[in-house]
């Protein structure tokens, strides 16, 4: 090969290199004559070939080589008789040499006494003999000449052969990176691989930085893999080069990263890797120097195209990764992936660390009021918030509204939670006031992920059926709470298939004259072995099952049936007043199910009254302006029931089409001889009287409240000191006793 070929840098290697070689070049000549072996050596002895001696083995017969190449077989040079114990001896040890023992590299001289016995050009160039010549030809000169051909020929294939092995190497390194999928595993086996291919300790630690899991900080790091010594790197999260404290190791990663280029110094050995595009950076630190022998370094030249196509792979496996673990709106991780760093702590053991689920309130209300969009920036600012506010904590959106922060408890209080919607967010020059509520549990030792995040949605239901905005602590017996629930809500389905639900009417009377104007209908369970479950137990877990929907159906029918029975037997204008949850306010098909149930009993609607909570003040106020509206052009008319516990608000008052309030209980029990505060039924009063509204007393007890109410104008009472709930079958004769007594 023409010297200045690629491959011929035996020169430099041989005068330059500071790889650890041999002094001398070994010969070895084969010969059964003695004179030749003197002379050879006489000849040649003393030369140096490219700042090397040379240095003679001797063998006498090709048996004897044979003998001596099992003992050494670095010889550059083979001088080798053709006819020595037989004529083919030479020959069949040459033969031997490059098929049995598959020696490639050393150059074969064939030298022969007699011209006759050149061996054939087949066999010349089938066994790779270098050269052929006749000992009686061979000057001094020419031998020298011939030599330096051959060891310059040695090592060009030797190189050749090396170049083999490299690729052979770096091939394998690369194939113990190609199945790896993330960056743990890969930088784990690229500090393995590295370490191999330079002969070095495998002692070091891999920094990365990767868009996908610093979108925010694309100038962050991370320690994936450090060996045991290194191995508290690993705490330090994320960081920026020169954060790293100052010592050998961070030297020579900045050098590395800053230089974007392999760093091979004395001591340490820092490489330096990235995806196809640059965007992901991987960084190998190696505690030991690695000699400037060039080879080492295209080795590690060739490997590198192998890593980044390994990084190319991960860093799309990454990106789909990304797909399934964030949130693709908000970006911030998604449920999944939350679960998955929750897994991570239960399996570590973690304790203490606190996760608080956020549930915006009336969301969905909102969504529809500013459209979906401007729903979707509002939960934008709401993630700038929280993440402003607690920062380093893991913020995820767990659902459409509800979000997960998880951190240790002492930096994720409820009320720094709770301050974080104290000021409200803007949006176009908008600002929208926002509160949320909290379910918050502790991580100890829950068996799965998915009971970390149901234990909070358990507390998060408590504290959104006591108030919104509140937070409330998940304990155990929250679980025995829900169970029972789950239980009764089964038992309730039983009961109404079985006709065990029936209802009761309570009358109402006018207070000035006694005279009964209606009834309430009221729910009744009783269960098989005759017990009765208040409807207080049983309508909340009817409403929070969507089960109220036809238990409400069933009663408003029955009610109906039975006001229009009694109006008929006594030709009385009785209503009757149905209780309505939210549940089946909200329900779209509201007006369509009352229409259909007084059509189906043929009541008219000026029979029928519906009493609803105040709860609707929450609601979005349009949606119920408009069911107010058409249920009030029917001619049903709408009390607001307990009164005063809620929070409704006078605007709301004004703008609906209410016709009544009902006191609730609670204030008319603080009507008595010895209590002197009774200001809330008294405003209460003053105020459906400028609202010209209709007000019922609940649950009226006492003649001494019954007179009060009287004195303080109030329309009409309801309670035990004129009647309890009566059974359907004793109405009829409930009233014809009363009636006469009117
Ligand atoms: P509410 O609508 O405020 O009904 C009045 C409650 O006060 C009834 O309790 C009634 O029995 C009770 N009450 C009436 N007068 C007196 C009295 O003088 N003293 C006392 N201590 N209590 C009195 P009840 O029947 O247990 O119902 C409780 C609540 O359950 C009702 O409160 C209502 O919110 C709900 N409910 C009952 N039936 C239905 C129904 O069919 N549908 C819906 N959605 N809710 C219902
Ligand atoms: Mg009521
Ligand atoms: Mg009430």
């Amino acid at each position: 090969m023409p010297s200045g070929d690629k491959l011929s840098f035996a020169e430099e290697s041989c005068t330059e290199s500071q790889q650890p070689q041999a002094q001398y070049w070994n010969i070895l000549v084969v010969d059964d004559e003695p004179d030749v072996h003197e002379s050879t050596e006489l000849a040649l002895g003393r030369e140096q070939c490219f700042g090397r001696e040379l240095r003679f083995v001797h063998a006498y017969s090709a048996a004897e080589a044979r003998t001596q190449l099992i003992a050494q077989q670095d010889f550059a040079v083979i001088l080798l008789d053709v006819v020595m114990e037989s004529e083919h001896s030479g020959l069949e040890l040459v033969r031997h040499i490059r098929e049995d023992l598959a020696l490639k590299a050393p150059r074969i001289i064939l030298r022969t006494g007699q011209p006759g016995y050149a061996p054939e050009l087949e066999t010349i160039t089938q066994y790779e003999i270098n050269d052929y010549t006749s000992k009686s030809e061979l000057t001094r000169n020419k031998l020298f000449t011939c030599i330096v051909s051959a060891i310059r020929s040695y090592e060009q294939v030797q190189e050749l052969e090396s170049h083999q092995q490299d690729m052979h190497d770096v091939i394998n390194a690369s194939k113990a990176l190609q199945n790896k999928r993330d960056y743990l595993g890969f930088t784990n086996a690229l500090l393995e691989e590295s370490a191999t291919l330079l002969g070095i300790q495998k002692s070091g630690m891999v920094a990365v930085r990767c868009r996908q899991s610093d979108k925010n900080n694309p100038s962050q790091y991370r320690i994936m893999f450090a060996s045991p010594l290194y191995k508290k790197f690993i705490d330090y999260g994320s960081f920026k080069l020169d954060e790293l404290p100052n010592n050998s190791c961070s030297d020579s990663i900045r050098q590395c990263a800053n230089a974007k280029q392999h760093q091979f110094l004395k001591n340490t050995t820092a490489l330096y890797f990235t995806s196809s595009d640059g965007e992901e950076e991987v960084l190998l630190f190696l505690d030991s120097g690695t000699n400037t022998y060039d080879r080492l370094h295209q080795k590690i030249a060739l490997f590198s195209t192998n890593v980044v196509a390994a990084i190319d792979t991960i860093a799309l496996v990454e990106e789909q990764h990304q797909y399934a673990y964030q949130d693709q709106l908000l970006k911030i991780p998604n449920r999944l992936s939350f679960l998955k760093t929750v897994e991570k702590h239960l399996a570590k053991g973690t304790r203490d660390l606190q996760v608080a689920l956020i549930d915006i309130d009336q969301f969905g209300a909102l969504n529809d009021t500013i459209g979906t969009e401007n729903g979707d920036r509002l939960l934008q600012k709401v993630v700038e918030r929280l993440q402003s506010e607690h920062q380093g904590l893991l913020l995820s959106r767990i659902s459409g509204d509800t979000f997960a922060l998880l951190g240790p408890k002492e930096q994720l209080s409820p009320q720094h939670v709770s301050n974080n919607f104290l000021t409200p967010l803007e949006l176009d020059g908008a600002m929208h006031n926002i509160s949320a509520t909290q379910g918050r549990v502790i991580i100890n030792k829950q068996a799965r992920a998915t009971d970390v995040i149901a234990q909070a949605n358990v507390a998060l239901k408590r504290a959104k059926s006591t108030l919104r905005g509140s937070y409330q602590d998940f304990h155990n017996n929250m679980l025995k709470e829900t169970e029972s629930r789950v239980h009764l809500l089964q038992n309730l389905r039983q009961a109404f298939n079985h006709d065990r639900l029936f209802m009761v009417y309570q009358p109402k009377l006018e207070l000035a004259t006694g005279k009964v104007v209606g009834f309430e209908a009221l729910m009744r369970w009783r269960t098989e072995t005759g017990e009765f479950i208040s409807p207080l137990d049983f309508i909340p877990i009817a409403e929070s099952s969507g089960m109220i929907v036809p238990l409400g159906e069933w009663a408003l029918r029955m009610s109906l049936v039975k006001i229009g029975q009694l109006r008929q037997s006594f030709d009385r204008p009785f209503t009757v007043a149905v209780n309505v949850s939210m549940v089946q306010f909200a329900h779209p098909g509201f007006i369509d199910m009352i229409d259909s149930a007084l059509a189906y009993t043929h009541a008219k609607p000026s029979y029928l009254e519906l009493e609803i909570t105040e709860s609707f003040a929450v609601h979005d106020l349009s949606l119920v302006q408009a069911l107010i509206q058409q249920l009030h052009d029917r001619g049903i008319r709408i009390s607001i029931d307990d009164f005063g516990t809620g929070f409704s608000s006078l605007s709301y008052l004004e703008k609906l089409n209410f016709h009544c309030l009902k006191i609730d209980k609670s204030f008319i029990d603080r009507i008595s001889e010895d209590n002197t505060d009774t200001r809330i039924p008294e405003t209460i009063l003053q105020l459906s009287r400028s609202l010209d509204l209709e007000v019922v007393a609940e649950g009226v007890e006492t003649e001494f409240q019954a007179q009060w109410l009287r004195n303080h104008g109030c329309d009409f009472g309801q309670g035990y000191l004129f009647a309890r709930p009566i059974p359907r079958d004793e109405v009829e004769s409930w009233i014809a006793e009363n009636i006469k007594n009117i």
